[in-house]
């Protein structure tokens, strides 16, 4: 059946409507629209989401050709797209950089199309900003490979790490022996000293791909800084005006005070080179701040929530583009040889990452740069846990159950212990362990435990298993990973000590004696 005819008026009615819905669209859109004349190219129309992301007024824009006005900035591309638009009658641009009234460059998704209306034939050219996504791109582009770069540092690391602490603990077991010729113990001394320096290295790149163990624990950051800023000023040339002024509230963060003054220590370096030679000012400041999800929106490794903000800025050479780019990988750096070792930002970029924050940097060339590392900050103060007397270390005559899967290393360990007067069984993995404990659960003390073993029970499991049978038992889980025994940390019983990898004989000695006498010590 056919519809019954309309009357000229529904007609116009209809139309009507038609436009007010059209309107509201154009008006109402979250995409920048422009409505060209497709004979002269003049702008006829264009909507208020495009004029606030430009910047431009409505009578600005009205009767100019694309050209004319400042946004499309590059006239030819300009001219030649409209052209082509002109006999397509369709033009895309993934990515066309554009800039606002006041110079800030905006990232679009251009899209126009050719039709006819009411015998006009009009072009309609959608706008749309990605430079927000684009930035988030880039950025996540660039975690990804800080990551991969840092999994590989840090398995290289690892393994260093092993071969260290057992070089180390060789080392200092023949220096403890009192029949050693002078001429031997000079040479000793040298190596141990030259194994110190690897183990450093090492460390350095454990830092950067957060492996390194860190311990912490709730510290005011103006008063690291207060601290540090003394030796910071005696250490940087005299050129170079450090100004710090504490803050009057506290600035409660979980960190580990020895990094975090690296962190701030690596930055002012890096600051006095770029200053370098005329010198000039360095600034340091910190405050708390609360980002929203706005302020997160363009990092994507920002969080929002209350963070204490640490900022280190100065009146250098600033940084290009380039630069920004790999500032953080390790070895990057733009220094002559034998200046720079490109590890100073990759370090930050670690021991940031790893205290749960991250860095940002604002930069311009000539002018200076600011780098800002935001912390977690601690809402409420926690009390830090009663530090342990650093006693001398004594001897002992417990009974230590040692399980660790490498041979050299663990028999490096129990002539250590041995050397202090304790007692040592030992075994190669969790299986051999619980034969051991159902033999000896009766006479041994505590348990010495690499977290991680072959056969897939970690010496975490292998302590709360044997402590089921004997409560008095005390641990030791030993780690070159910090990841495993961060994780660990919250479910820590009172009787375990975490000990980080390397450790010498001392080391090892006042941890097992601070271990097995806690029950003394500990609340409760
Ligand atoms: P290094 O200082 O050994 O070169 P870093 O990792 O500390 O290594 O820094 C890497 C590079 O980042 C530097 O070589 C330099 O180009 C750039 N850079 C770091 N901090 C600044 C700064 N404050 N101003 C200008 N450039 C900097
Ligand atoms: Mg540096």
């Amino acid at each position: 059946m056919n519809p019954a005819p309309q009357s000229k008026e529904t007609i116009q009615q209809a139309l009507q409507d038609s436009e007010v819905r059209y309107r509201r669209l154009f008006e109402a859109a979250q995409d920048g629209i422009l409505i060209l004349d497709a004979g002269t190219g003049q702008i006829i129309d264009a909507n208020p989401f495009l004029l606030d992301m430009l910047g431009y007024s409505h009578a600005q824009l009205l009767g100019k050709k694309l050209w004319e006005i400042g946004f499309f900035r590059d006239r030819a591309l300009a001219e030649a797209a409209f052209a082509r638009l002109q006999k397509k009658g369709y033009v895309r641009y993934d990515n066309l950089p554009l800039e606002a009234k006041g110079g800030q460059r905006r990232e679009v998704e251009f899209v126009s199309n050719l039709y006819k209306v009411d015998h006009q034939k009009v072009i309609q050219c959608n706008i749309r900003d990605i430079t927000d996504r684009r930035r988030l791109e880039a950025k996540l582009q660039q975690a990804q490979k800080m990551e991969v770069v840092g999994q590989l540092a840090g398995g290289v690391a690892h393994d260093y790490n092993n071969i260290l602490t057992s070089t180390l603990l060789q080392l200092s077991l023949l220096l403890e022996d009192p029949n050693l010729p002078d001429g031997a113990k000079r040479m000793l001394r040298q190596l141990e000293s030259e194994a110190k320096r690897a183990a450093s290295l090492t460390r350095q790149l454990l830092l950067f791909s957060r492996q390194h163990v860190i311990q912490l624990k709730p510290l005011d950051l103006n008063v690291v800084l207060a601290n540090l800023v003394d030796m910071l000023r005696r250490l940087l040339s005299k050129d170079v005006r450090l100004e710090f002024q504490a803050g009057s509230n506290p600035l409660w963060i979980d960190a580990d005070s020895n990094m975090i003054e690296q962190v701030v220590t690596n930055l002012c370096l890096n600051a006095q080179d770029a200053m370098a030679p005329k010198g000039g000012r360095l600034t340091i400041d910190a405050g708390l701040v609360e980002l929203d999800a706005e302020a997160i929106r363009v990092n994507p490794e920002a969080r929002p929530g209350l963070f204490v903000c640490l900022a280190v800025a100065d009146t250098g050479c600033g940084m290009d583009t380039a630069t920004l780019k790999h500032l953080f990988e390790p070895f990057f750096t733009t220094k002559e040889v034998g200046k720079g070792t490109g590890l100073g930002l990759s370090i930050v970029y670690g021991i940031t990452n790893q205290h749960g924050g991250w860095v940002e940097v604002a930069s311009q060339v000539g002018k200076g740069s600011t780098f800002r590392v935001y912390l977690p900050a601690v809402t409420k103060a926690l009390l830090a846990k009663p530090e342990f007397p650093t006693l001398e270390i004594r001897r002992g005559k417990e009974t230590i159950l040692l399980v660790d899967d490498e041979k050299t290393l663990r028999d490096m360990i129990g002539l250590g212990l041995q050397l202090y007067g304790y007692r040592v069984i030992e075994a190669a993995n969790g299986q051999e362990a619980t034969q051991v404990w159902d033999q000896h659960a009766g006479e041994i003390d505590l348990l010495l435990t690499d977290m991680r073993m072959p056969g897939g029970m970690t010496g975490m499991e292998l302590f709360e298993r044997f402590k089921r049978t004997k409560a008095t038992l005390k641990g030791i889980i030993s780690s070159g990973y910090s990841e495993e025994i961060m994780k660990s940390q919250g479910l820590m019983d009172p009787g375990v000590i975490f000990l980080p990898k390397p450790y010498d004989v001392k080391v090892l000695a006042g941890t097992v004696r601070r271990c097995l006498d806690q029950a003394g010590l500990h609340r409760g």
